[in-house]
């Protein structure tokens, strides 16, 4: 099986915390780089991990701004510091039609980007991304990487009407929002607890749930208290800027 790993560049729900940025990633394998969502403030743990050269493909999940709202940045960057042109991105049509409002020629110029929905499938170098959409107000995509055998969930944001079995396949790791507290549970508010994320974990079978999208001011550990109580034989950890999980 092939090295294929997650890294988090931010992992603040909602919006940034004192220590964290919001949404962002890194998936790789030994040969290819990728950058999942794009928070705000995001780009500033990316260049502690790789080169603005070194990214192969820009995935996003939803135009809600704490996912997406670093890419006018990384248009500055590629346009003006680096000038690398047409780096391939995929997004949702919102996510687009956002990136474009701020700088109108984004995704023909500086981006070489494709609309993506929950029917496509996405390849980077040597790994594969695969959607499925998500319970949010707004069209979101899950995403499934593979690479040679090993697999990673990425649930992007979403209520409890949606589960990582909708992939069909299993996952080595998963990485979950678990934005609300075990109180807020069965509210009817668009993300889920720490125990709905280990329940979506046990359903793709997974050996490792990273809890993550935890707003600022709260208590991550609180998440994986919650999450402990769900029938779930995985490990479960907490995401936090700079920390790398590998298949
Ligand atoms: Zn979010
Ligand atoms: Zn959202």
């Amino acid at each position: 099986m092939a090295e294929l790993s997650i890294t988090v560049l931010g992992c603040s729900g909602t919006y940034s915390s004192s220590s964290s940025s919001c949404s962002s990633y890194l998936v790789r394998s030994s040969t290819t780089v990728v950058l999942v969502d794009a928070g705000p403030g995001s780009s500033i743990e990316l260049q502690r991990h790789v080169s603005l050269h070194d990214v192969d493909g820009i995935i996003i999940s939803h135009e809600h701004a704490d996912h997406w709202s670093e890419m006018p940045s990384l248009y500055h960057a590629y346009r003006w510091g680096v000038e690398r042109h047409h780096v391939p991105a995929w997004g949702t049509a919102g996510t687009k039609r956002l990136i474009d409002f701020v700088n109108p020629e984004a995704t023909e110029f500086v981006f070489d980007w494709t609309t993506i929905d929950e029917s496509s499938a996405v390849t980077v170098g040597d790994i594969g991304f695969t959607f499925s959409r998500t319970d949010h107000p707004v069209e979101t995509l899950a995403m499934r990487a593979e690479c040679d055998g090993a697999a990673i969930v990425y649930s992007s944001d979403t209520g409890p009407g949606w589960s990582p079995e909708s992939f069909g396949q299993p996952a080595n790791i998963v990485v979950h929002e678990a934005s609300l507290t075990a109180d807020l549970e069965d509210q009817g508010i668009p993300h889920v607890t720490g125990a709905q994320a280990a329940v979506n974990a046990a359903a793709v079978d997974a050996d490792l749930l990273v809890l993550t999208h935890v707003p600022p001011g709260e208590d991550p550990e609180e998440r994986r208290t919650h999450a402990l109580r769900a029938d779930f034989s995985g490990r479960i950890d907490i995401a936090a800027p700079g920390r790398t999980f590998s298949v």
